[in-house]
């Protein structure tokens, strides 16, 4: 008998985590991407790999999970592929975390508190030493916290890093092939049915990222996973401003929030390129792509807040994406019990760069029979969150 044969359905980062690992245990892996590898949501965010702003719980525990597991796992790419993991372009900086308000930092107090206790690094900053740790922040802040566990990623080329180490295991990718159905026989997956040809498969993992409900509707089993836009600002190239992730305190409400309308929190950042980004907001507006002026006000005047020297920068350009989001806010990890052979990694909102360590580690224990790095219950696919009907998209 033959290697399993998994289809590995999108090449977002999670698509190429997951067919990473999958390949590199022995399976015989198609990853099969309507459009090109790391092109949709996974080009359109940050590359904040954050613990900081998850409270105790099942994310926070993938976070840790994740953020152990990504030095190996860069190590192991850039022992094959140097050149590939050299746009990984990986900076532990750490993070900073600022109340502007009396009630902000009672908030994140308390919340620092309880992240310790599940084994996060949060240390409270003095005046000084914030000041030597971020020269060009405001000084007028009633609480910072520093987490030096956050770290950075340059998104698009992580993803391709880590698809193409999975294609040195063995791995093959179909671009430009859209899924369009499963064909299956007595309750089980047995081909993929795309716009190029069927694939026959012994397993799909649906990594469609914000598109996981429509395409998990296709294969026969649909999931409420909906888009959640987020805006961006990029600066042009700067001497150095920001050294760490820093954001503003109200980043963790809204982040939590299920609200429709707009939450915007201040989430700043530098790149290697010497831009600047300045994140960053969320609404539920379906798939509409227009970038609306006057959301990137809000998060601009939010990051003059913690960085009152950027009035004076160049915004060189905006961008926008889908966060992929289950109403409880956390991700999908796991078999569908519905569809033998169907198998979700999704949901990861605004945090599936970080968690895509995590995640395809946890997928691959799951599908290998292997003991779980963690325990997978709170990310199953039948949780009422991911069944539910949901609201119009
Ligand atoms: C503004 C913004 C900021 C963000 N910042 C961060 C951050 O700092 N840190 C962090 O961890 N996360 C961040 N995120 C979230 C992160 O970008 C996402 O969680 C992550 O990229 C999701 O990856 P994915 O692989 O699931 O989805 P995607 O990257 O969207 O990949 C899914 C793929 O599936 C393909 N596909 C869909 N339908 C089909 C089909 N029928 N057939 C074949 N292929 C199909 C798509 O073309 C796509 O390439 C941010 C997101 C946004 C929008």
């Amino acid at each position: 008998m033959g290697a399993t044969r998994v289809v590995v359905l999108g090449a977002g980062i999670i698509g190429a985590a997951c067919a990473r690992e999958l390949a590199l245990a022995g399976l015989a892996v198609t990853v099969v991407e309507r459009g090109a590898p790391a092109a949709a949501t996974t080009a359109h965010g940050e590359g904040n790999v954050l613990v900081s702003d998850k409270g105790p719980g099942p994310e926070l525990d993938l976070a840790l999970l994740s953020r152990r597991l990504w030095p190996g796992v860069l190590d192991a790419v850039a022992a094959h592929l140097p050149e590939a993991a050299a746009a990984v372009e990986w900076e532990p900086k750490g993070g900073i975390v600022v109340a502007t308000t009396a009630g902000g930092a009672r908030e994140l107090e308390r919340f620092a508190a309880a992240q310790r206790e599940a084994g996060v690094t949060a240390e409270p900053l003095d005046a000084a030493a914030l000041a030597a740790a971020e020269p060009h922040l405001t000084r007028d802040f009633a609480l910072a916290v520093h987490y030096p566990g956050d770290a950075q990623v340059q998104p698009a080329g992580t993803a391709t890093a880590l698809l193409a180490d999975a294609l040195r295991a063995g791995a093959v990718l179909r671009a430009g092939c859209e899924v369009l159905g499963a064909d299956t026989a007595g309750g089980r997956i047995t081909a993929v049915r795309t716009s190029t040809g069927t694939i026959g498969a012994d397993a799909v993992v649906n990594a469609a990222g914000p598109w996981s409900g429509e395409t998990a509707r296709r294969l026969g089993a649909p999931v409420d996973v909906r888009p959640r836009r987020g805006e961006v600002l990029v600066t042009a190239p700067m001497p150095p401003t920001v050294f760490h992730k820093v954001y503003d305190a109200d980043y963790v409400g809204a982040v939590g929030s299920g609200a429709g309308d707009l939450q915007a929190s201040a989430v700043v950042e530098s790149t290697r390129a010497g831009t600047i980004l300045l994140g960053s907001s969320r609404r539920r507006v379906g798939f509409d792509e227009r970038i609306r002026p006057g959301v990137l006000s809000v998060i601009a005047g939010k990051a003059l807040r913690l960085f009152p020297s950027l009035a004076g920068a160049t915004v060189m350009r905006a961008y926008g994406g889908f966060r992929p989001y289950v109403p409880d806010h956390l991700p999908v990890i796991g078999p569908d019990p519905r569809l033998d052979g169907l198998w979700h990694a999704t949901g990861h909102e605004g945090a599936g760069i970080g968690l895509s360590a995590g995640t395809a580690r946890l997928l691959a224990d799951l599908m290998l029979g292997r003991d779980p790095a963690m325990d997978p219950a709170p990310f199953r696919a039948d949780r009422p969150a991911v069944l539910s009907e949901g609201e119009s998209r």
